[in-house]
């Protein structure tokens, strides 16, 4: 589903060029559920941005179901992007002014009927235990409530990969594990590809597959940050 060959990518800043990425070879099978775990800086957000296409890697291949977004043009990735991966980000974003299914029906395609768009969002609703939800506004709902839809509204679509970036790292402990059930539940079976990457050792035992950012990524970002800062301190 997913492979990643000779992939690197770093930052420029001020003048210096930081290394963040150097993935020599990964592999992720159709319908894996993966937690990747590593400390803050390591690089986890940055591969997600590299897998999604949002930020291009320096050099290297990604492919996704066979095909590499950076051969393709602007539009054709974006509509690939929105139509193949479902993305959940730690702060829900949620439009504040919509209601939580309007904030669903945004990313649904246009052409599709009013009365099956309908059906889809509730029946949605339901499987995320928010049927009577939907009409609040974001700022009516619990944080973690507030993620729910967020989940809702990145599965929608039933994309084959679904990446999420640290979902519980805004939640309670009580509201992590929950939020936690309810995406592995919500992505089972084969056809739902999930990685989450997390500092969450708690969501990460539930997932049945495990990895550290290191088994990963050649660079070690937290041994690069001491190594900065003793340059610092020299
Ligand atoms: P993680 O998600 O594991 O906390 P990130 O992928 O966000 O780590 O960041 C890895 C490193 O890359 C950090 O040291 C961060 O400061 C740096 N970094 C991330 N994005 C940028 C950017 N746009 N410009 C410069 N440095 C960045
Ligand atoms: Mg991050």
């Amino acid at each position: 589903m997913l492979h990643i060959h000779g992939v690197k990518k770093g930052f420029h800043v001020g003048g210096s060029h930081i290394p963040i990425l150097d993935i020599p070879q990964w592999k992720v099978s159709r319908g894996e559920k993966l937690a990747i775990i590593g400390p803050s800086g390591s690089g986890k957000s940055t591969l997600l941005h590299v897998i999604s296409g949002i930020l291009r890697a320096d050099q290297g291949e990604v492919q996704i179901d066979g095909q590499q977004l950076h051969r393709m043009t602007e539009s054709a990735r974006d509509g690939f992007r929105a139509s193949r991966i479902g993305y959940i980000l730690q702060d829900f974003h949620l439009i504040p002014s919509l209601t939580a299914r309007q904030n669903v029906e945004i990313v649904m395609p246009g052409k599709m009927g009013s009365a099956e768009r309908r059906d889809r969002v509730d029946s949605w609703f339901e499987r995320a235990r928010l049927g009577d939800r939907s009409r609040h506004l974001p700022s009516q709902l619990s944080r973690g409530q507030q993620q729910r839809v967020a989940i809702i509204r990145a599965l929608i679509n039933e994309p084959p990969l679904v990446l999420a970036d640290e979902p519980t790292g805004s939640l309670d402990w009580e509201t992590a594990d929950e939020v936690t059930g309810l995406l592995l539940e919500l992505c089972r079976g084969e056809q739902h590809t999930l990685i989450v990457v997390t500092h969450d050792l708690n969501m990460a035992d539930r997932f049945p597959k495990r990895v550290h950012i290191s088994e990963i990524n050649a660079i070690d970002g937290v041994k690069r940050l001491a190594g900065a800062g003793k340059e610092r301190a020299i």
